[in-house]
């Protein structure tokens, strides 16, 4: 048999988190590789996950054939795609004529496509005419996005390239753990210590970026907006802040300098355990850099900021300090977040959001509705109202008293991700339709009725957003294994058995002529950014509105998005979690993410070399808070919260706080951090308090080792 001819390539991009690393994948003698690409965000540099990304397309777990329950708690089983659409779309008749539209929902992900996040808000509106849909946004950019909206009237994650990271001389971080997150991002941070630019951030841990800091700030968790308000009242102590600019560029303004001048360092450091001494040196070193002749200064928030019940109001607060030092809209200064999934951005702008329809327009504004309903060809009069957010839409789905009985889920595990995982488990397992379009029998996939196999990321084309606001094309490299149809086809094949099959083509290409057309004249506008304009070497940012525009890379340097062009500060008091320790639950359990795992590891748990890794699941704590319970390294630990238990290993590490216990939530069973989690929502954002709950540690029984 002669041997595999040339080797071949597509330029594409990893199909993991928002750095969107530039890739190519290899077809080989084996099967698939990943080589090295240059690109903007990751010149050539990839963490891992990326390096592996392709053992995924080659996967002896992938699902080829749809399967069906034939009865609630009975085995799932082959059936032809025809038996399994018929049969969703049976269900979807049967619940929406007992129940109304609204009752069936649909929940989508911050990982697919442009194209297909567009579609699927379509599909929810157009096919099933249901209020309810919203993604999994909601549980990690939500807060950043809707504090982004209030300050700066635009949600552009990063308003900025990534390269301005390099050239910034004091960055803070705020919550936020990029080495371990997207390590190539780091190689810009490297280069700005190479000229001396200090790094500070702001973590319950110190994790490998507080490592690589210049000062780290151990703050307890829940207590980010207490921080940045004393560098903020540092800041005016210390004439560090910006009094032309507040006044040029600025509204509001007093109501917030009266709000942090009870925020004297010694107060801030009774609040979040951080000394009073490193809250004025970090004030120090940013106002400094911000006030310097041609000084830069950048600060980023992540999810350790913004996944809390005040995350809005936490965002918030780091913008207000940004702002009084006159960073944001200015050359390479700023605020910005570390989106965290492949299309969090992109995935936000376009109308699987329960509020939102294509271009970042709302749905509660009737020229933004008349704008889509044009496009879709229908009346806007047919479109819903916004529906339930995301953790709400999950509490009413359930069985025949429940407001939402029959729910779809693209492109999301919901009971290895979602908070209170045990309670969404038995509201999932009593609604009366539960169907999961995904290419692995994810756990969420494993309950549901019906289970529908879709392809992966090199196995078609579509258009990303990465973090930066950067609209790039992710090339498809293989066909997807027969048997397998893209989500976009599952999509048109539903509508199609629900009477609105002329509205969607399945094809990812026209979806996303439609798509672009759809966002003209919205905040978000890819009207120019067509395929032929994304050359894989750059992407374009939006807003790009026309085919000769050049795409927006720095945003705000003249006026900022609100109508009368001024961004706004909003005053912030510091107000602790939900939930506080107490003598039953006496330490805090915060969560987040490890360098070989991905989110809710559907993927990267199915890695071989990711698995091998980091296996499972574990307890980190310091060695004290070991020792005052009773746990020896190598003990498995109980974790007790009001909502559940977890077991799992102990791991110990002087680079936490002896009141905090961190654990990734990776992992399902009885290693799932999301059976402890609260679903304390934000009032804003409705993103849940993945950051801070009342916990406690037992050792676990011998038999469970
Ligand atoms: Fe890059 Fe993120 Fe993929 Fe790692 S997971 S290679 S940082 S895009």
């Amino acid at each position: 048999m002669d041997s595999l001819p040339t080797i071949l390539g597509t330029a594409t991009h990893c199909p993991y988190c928002a750095l969107q690393c530039g890739m190519n994948v290899v077809q080989t003698e084996g099967g698939w590789d990943i080589a090295s690409r240059d690109f903007p965000t990751n010149r050539g540099g990839l963490c891992r996950k990326g390096w592996t990304a392709a053992e995924l397309l080659s996967s002896p777990d992938r699902l080829t054939t749809p399967l069906v329950r034939d009865r609630k708690g009975g085995p799932l089983r082959p059936a032809t795609w025809d038996e399994a659409l018929d049969r969703v779309a049976a269900g979807i008749r049967a619940i929406q004529a007992a129940a109304g539209p609204d009752a069936v929902a649909v929940f989508g992900g911050g990982g697919l496509t442009n194209e297909k996040a567009y579609a699927l808000g379509k599909f929810a509106r157009v096919a099933l005419r249901t209020a309810n849909i919203d993604y999994n946004g909601r549980f990690c950019m939500a807060s950043a996005a809707a504090a982004g909206l209030r300050a700066f009237g635009m949600d552009r994650g990063m308003p900025f390239p990534i390269a301005d990271i390099a050239a910034a001389d004091c960055l803070l971080v705020s919550g936020g753990n990029p080495a371990e997150t997207m390590p190539p991002i780091m190689q810009w941070f490297d280069e700005g210590r190479g000229h001396g630019a200090h790094l500070i951030v702001s973590d319950p841990r110190r994790t490998a970026t507080a490592r690589a800091a210049t000062l780290h700030l151990p703050l307890t968790p829940g207590t980010d907006a207490a921080l940045a308000n004393g560098l903020l009242n540092v800041a005016i102590t210390r004439k560090l802040i910006d009094p032309d600019y507040i006044a040029a560029r600025t509204d509001n303004w007093d109501r917030v300098r009266r709000t942090v001048a009870s925020y004297w360092p010694d107060r801030v450091e009774r609040i979040t355990g951080v000394p009073a001494r490193d809250v004025e040196r970090a004030a120090v070193l940013l106002g400094e850099a911000a006030r310097a002749e041609g000084g830069r200064a950048i600060i980023l928030s992540g999810r350790g900021t913004e996944q809390q019940s005040h995350g809005v109001d936490n965002a918030l607060s780091f913008i207000n300090l940004a702002l009084a030092l006159g960073l944001p809209g200015r050359a390479g200064s700023g605020w910005g977040c570390l989106t965290g999934q492949g299309n969090g951005q992109g995935g936000r702008e376009h109308g699987q959001k329960a509020d939102q329809l294509p271009g970042y327009r709302l749905l509660n504004n009737p020229q933004h509705r008349a704008d889509v309903a044009a496009v879709w060809g229908v009346t806007p009069e047919s479109l819903p109202q916004p529906g339930l957010s995301a953790c709400e839409l999950l509490a009413a789905t359930g069985g025949a008293d429940a407001r939402i009985r029959g729910l779809l889920v693209f492109a999301c595990n919901l009971l290895v991700s979602a908070p209170d995982a045990e309670a969404l488990r038995a509201r999932l397992d009593a609604a009366e339709l539960l169907v999961v379009a995904d290419p692995f029998l994810s756990e969420t996939a494993a309950i549901a009725d019906v289970v529908l196999p879709v392809a992966q990321w090199a196995e078609e084309d579509g258009t990303m957003t990465n973090l930066e606001g950067r609209i790039l094309l992710r090339r498809k490299a293989k066909a997807p294994p027969p048997g397998v149809w893209t989500d976009l086809q599952v999509i048109a094949g539903l509508a199609s058995r629900l009477g609105a099959g002329a509205h969607f083509t399945g094809n990812a290409e026209s979806t996303g002529d439609e798509f672009r057309r759809c966002t003209s004249g919205g905040m978000a506008d890819y009207a120019g950014a067509s395929w032929d304009r994304l050359p894989a070497e750059a992407g374009v940012f939006w807003p790009c509105p026309d085919e000769l525009h050049p795409g927006t890379p720095r945003l705000f340097l003249d006026r900022f998005a609100h109508p009368d062009g001024l961004a706004r500060f909003h005053p912030v008091e510091h107000r602790g979690p939900a939930e506080q320790p107490c003598a039953d639950y006496p330490l805090i359990l915060t969560t987040g993410r490890v360098m070989g795992q991905y989110q809710s590891g559907t993927q990267t748990r199915r890695v071989p070399e990711l698995a091998a890794a980091e296996p499972g699941a574990y307890a980190e704590m310091h060695p004290d808070t070991a020792r005052q319970h009773g746990l020896l390294p190598g003990d498995r630990v109980t974790l007790s919260t009001r909502r559940g238990t977890a077991r799992m290993a102990v791991r110990l590490t002087r680079d936490i706080r002896r009141d905090t216990v961190f654990v990734p939530f990776h992992w399902s069973g009885e290693g799932s951090a999301n059976r402890l989690t609260i679903a304390a929502l934000d009032p804003v954002s409705r993103i849940p308090e993945y950051k801070a709950c009342a916990v406690r540690l037992d050792r676990a029984p011998k038999e469970t080792a």
